[in-house]
């Protein structure tokens, strides 16, 4: 779109200094709303001005979001098209690329990568792309042929199945908006080859954000048994194996993430080792723990416990329920991991839980690690509250 025929969005008195301090959104409550502004499309690419008409930027722009506006970019009339689509994806490529020897990783994490609202996972040749804004869906025929241009990739796959889209007034829906897929995408992490149902699974398919835990979890594993609850497809339980861990236990409630765990597990040739069992999380480990069973390892790493903020409470009570149910399960001296991925549970409240959980099953730890997502997931420098994954790695008495 030509910057010209671009509509011009005031801000209210005195509301600017938190874009000009590096912030990247606008609140509705901060923007002078006219007839014009309610009228423009959803997703439309606006100039941003302050009160006295001074450009700030131009953004993405949703009339009916709390988000009402994304700044694109701090130039008001910056073209915005393939072209800029595919410079913030050359750049989110080049850190990948330090980053990681293997192509499969987050390409890009909207906000921190300069293209807010908009998620890409590859997996080498394959892009999974998770427009969660109006204005990423009305760019999406642009990030279409910014990726043709640079990968020419075997499918393209748009996941608009997030529940972010609901706040933004957008359809769900999915599907190989380019190219062809013939079931499951294989993928290589840490040496150990995974499978991902990128067209219907969980997410985009796989878990990139736990990669670094994986491996640091896998390297204490060698020789002991390990516990994988919450497993998908066996992410932890299947780094465990690889690195020698003795005997895998992956607990999942869906069987399509188990099966594509036992595939995964042939593949590496460690099926001797794994097993995978459909099961509810907390049933299963009260029954393993009724039973007598123990791991030298056991993992936690559930959904969301607290969807929006007034789940708050109950969803730490679940969190410290769930510290005390694992703990029960981990041998004197052996490790426990458990992580929150929930955006409104805080690192610090998410701790407390998991203390009281420990106390619940009378046993006591030391925190080895404490980490977030794997640096495929930048967090903008202004939304540190948009870091949502937490994981403690405990050594327990
Ligand atoms: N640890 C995984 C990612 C886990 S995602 C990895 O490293 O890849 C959370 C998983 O929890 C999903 O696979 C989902 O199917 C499963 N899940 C959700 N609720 C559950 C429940 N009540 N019991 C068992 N599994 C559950």
């Amino acid at each position: 779109m030509s910057s010209n025929a671009r509509a011009t969005v005031h801000l209210l008195p005195n509301h600017a200094k938190r874009l000009r301090q590096g912030h990247p959104w606008v609140y509705s409550n901060e923007l002078r709303i006219d007839a014009r502004a309610k009228a423009l499309p959803a997703g439309d690419i606006v100039r941003i001005v302050d009160a006295g008409g001074q450009p700030l930027g131009c953004a993405t722009f949703n009339a009916h979001s709390l988000i009402a506006g994304r700044l694109l970019s701090r130039d008001a009339d910056a073209a915005i098209d393939a072209g800029f689509i595919g410079a913030r994806i050359e750049a989110a490529l080049a850190l990948r690329e330090r980053l990681f020897e293997t192509p499969f990783y987050r390409l890009v994490h909207a906000e921190a990568d300069g293209l807010p609202g908009l998620i890409i996972d590859r997996y080498d040749d394959v892009f999974v792309c998770q427009p969660n804004t109006a204005g990423m869906t009305r760019l999406f025929p642009d990030l279409l042929a910014a990726l043709e241009a640079r990968f020419s990739p075997r499918a393209v796959v748009l996941r608009g199945d997030s529940p972010a889209r609901t706040r933004e007034g957008l359809e769900l829906e999915s599907r190989v908006a380019a190219g062809a897929l013939d079931g499951p995408v294989e993928l290589v992490e840490d040496g150990v080859r995974f499978l991902a149902d990128v067209a219907e699974g969980q997410k985009s398919g796989w878990y990139f954000d736990q990669r670094d835990s994986r491996a640091f979890i896998a390297r204490l594993a060698t020789g002991r048994s390990l516990l994988d609850v919450y497993s998908h497809s066996g992410g932890f339980a299947l780094a465990a194996a690889a690195r020698g861990a003795a005997r895998v236990t992956a607990v999942d409630r869906s069987q399509a993430a188990l099966d594509l765990g036992a595939r995964a597990a042939e593949l590496n040739g460690l099926a001797a080792q794994c097993r995978f069992v459909r099961a509810e999380a907390f049933g299963e480990m009260e029954r393993l723990g009724e039973a007598g069973e123990r791991f030298d390892l056991v993992v936690v790493d559930p959904p969301s416990f607290v969807k929006s903020r007034k789940d708050i409470k109950p969803g730490l009570r679940g969190y410290r329920k769930m510290a005390r149910l694992a703990a029960r399960l981990v041998t004197p001296g052996g490790v426990l991991f458990a992580a929150s991925c929930s955006y409104n549970a805080a690192a610090d409240a998410f701790a407390e839980a998991v203390r009281r959980g420990l106390n619940d099953a009378r046993r006591e730890g030391a925190i080895l690690r404490a980490a977030g997502a794997a640096p495929d997931h930048p967090q903008h420098a202004a939304l540190p509250e948009t870091a949502y994954l937490k994981s403690l790695t405990l050594r327990l008495d």
